[in-house]
């Protein structure tokens, strides 16, 4: 068995995962080579209209931090407050998204940061990334990465192992690892889309409120708005593929003109290219990719959205690979082969990419449709008011997945069920505040102390 410690690796796919592992992976002496299908970003122009800005949240930053690369991250990151939610008939609120200072998320540029991580990977003498090299698949039995040079079209071939793949959601890896029987693949395609459009900065000023994540909840469907730090913002329809309402009926520009003017009127006259852009930029699918196992022996892994893609909706896809990376940094103090490390992070994260997954897809509804809702909004100031009287047991789960990354994803699914469950039962139905004996009953004898 080789010993990881004193190894060369494979990363194939240098996107978000991939430039961070390396970085973690360098900074112990490994020998990393990465492999990335598109050009070098230092010197392409980045691909528009496919999740340009995200949300990065305390996972993702307390990975970020073990690189060693905050330093470089912070300037491009903005910080976003709560959601500022557009009503149909016009007024906006901000639902600030915790309640102590440094409770916020933060927009970052997905290009600029994997350029940055990039950049950090290369300071190492023991990267190499080659550019414009597409994994075609990888042989596991006979050893072997194949690789496609997509400047010249020619094939060529490596040996494999030990290989960690991060090449997405639609990775070429785990689909050969599949084809061999390898790896069970179930992908869940939502029957709703999205679309990217952009709103420009008016008089060299951004158009709306910058310390936000602006959403427009119209029941089935919505728009969100992330700032960028040139003081524009990234726009995206999430909207049913099919049906009256939806992408389909949107094939022409009059349509599209009458369904923004009908649905969100005060976001038209932020985009003035709407039109345009609609009919240019990618309508993008989104799902949540189950696979098992996620390795190969001690041969290849997968990670990131290779191994779990899930849906947007919590903006916690980036902040889970990331976390990923972390894990595997911290296991390599433990284990010494790549079959121990590979099976130990697989048992660690599984249950919790498994309960981002769901949550991911609980907080689509509670985007597009519940946060307009009064009951869901007595509630949410409910949770935040048991959280300032037991904070070392009651934690609002949102908070948990995006404030609290000491919480693994699954505990905070299995507490925030039985929270749920006790908000019900100490709503009090009107603004009254609520009856705190009970609460404080409630809670000593449902739910022990975090940690
Ligand atoms: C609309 C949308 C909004 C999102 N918003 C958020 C958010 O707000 N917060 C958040 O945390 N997450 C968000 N996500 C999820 C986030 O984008 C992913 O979880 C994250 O990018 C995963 O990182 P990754 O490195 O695993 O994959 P990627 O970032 O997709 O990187 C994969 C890399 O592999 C390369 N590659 C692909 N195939 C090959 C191949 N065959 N050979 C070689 N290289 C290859 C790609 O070019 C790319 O560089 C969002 C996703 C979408 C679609």
């Amino acid at each position: 068995m080789r010993s990881a410690a004193d190894s060369r690796v494979n990363i194939i796919g240098a996107g978000l995962a991939g430039a961070l592992l390396a970085v973690l992976l360098a900074r112990r002496g490994l020998a990393v080579t990465l492999f990335e299908r598109r050009p070098d970003p230092r010197q392409a122009q980045p691909e528009r209209g496919r999740s340009i800005n995200l949300a990065l949240a305390a996972r993702g930053i307390r990975s970020l931090e073990r690189a060693g690369v905050m330093e470089r991250v912070r300037p491009l990151m903005i910080a976003m407050r709560g959601r500022m939610v557009h009503e149909r008939s016009g007024p906006s609120a901000l639902q600030p998204y915790g309640q102590r200072e440094h409770e916020v998320i933060y927009s970052v540029g997905r290009a600029d940061l994997n350029r940055v991580l990039i950049e950090e990977a290369l300071r190492h003498p023991n990267v190499a990334v080659r550019f414009n090299q597409q994994c075609t698949g990888v042989d596991v039995h006979a050893n072997r990465l194949r690789l496609r040079d997509a400047s010249s079209g020619s094939a060529h071939e490596l040996d494999l192992a030990p290989a960690i793949a991060t090449d997405g959601a639609g990775s070429a890896v785990r689909a050969s690892l599949a084809a061999a029987g390898l790896v069970t693949v179930r992908e869940q395609w939502l029957d709703h889309d999205y679309k990217e459009l952009t709103i420009p900065p008016v008089a060299g000023r951004p158009a709306l409120e910058t310390h936000a994540l602006h959403i427009w909840p119209r029941g089935g469907f919505m728009l969100i708005a992330l700032p960028n730090t040139d003081a524009s913002f990234t726009a995206t329809l999430f909207l049913a593929r099919a049906g009256a309402q939806g992408f389909a009926t949107l094939d022409n520009g009059s349509a599209v003109a009458k369904f923004f003017a009908g649905q969100f009127p005060d976001a038209v006259p932020l985009l003035p290219n709407l039109v345009e852009e609609f009919a240019q930029h990618p309508q993008g699918q989104l799902g949540t990719v189950h696979a098992a196992p996620w390795r190969v022996g001690g041969k290849v892994l997968l990670l990131g959205d290779a191994a779990h893609a899930i849906v947007p909706f919590h903006g916690q896809g980036m902040n889970a690979a990331f976390e990923d990376c972390r894990v595997l940094d911290e296991l390599l103090d433990r284990h010494e082969d790549w079959e121990t490390l590979f099976a130990e992070l697989e048992r660690a994260r599984r249950p919790n990419t498994e309960a981002i997954a769901q949550m991911a897809l609980e907080n689509y509804i509670e985007m597009r449709d519940t946060v307009l809702d009064a009951r869901f909004v007595r509630l949410k100031g409910l949770a935040m008011a048991l959280e300032r009287r037991f904070p070392d047991r009651f934690i609002p789960r949102y908070s948990m997945v995006m404030f609290h990354p000491e919480i693994p994803y699954s505990e905070a699914l299995r507490r925030g069920t039985l929270q749920a469950q006790l908000l019900d039962e100490l709503d009090p139905g009107d603004e009254a505040g609520p009856d705190l004996g009970r609460a404080e009953k409630l809670i000593g004898e449902r739910l022990p102390p975090i940690g």
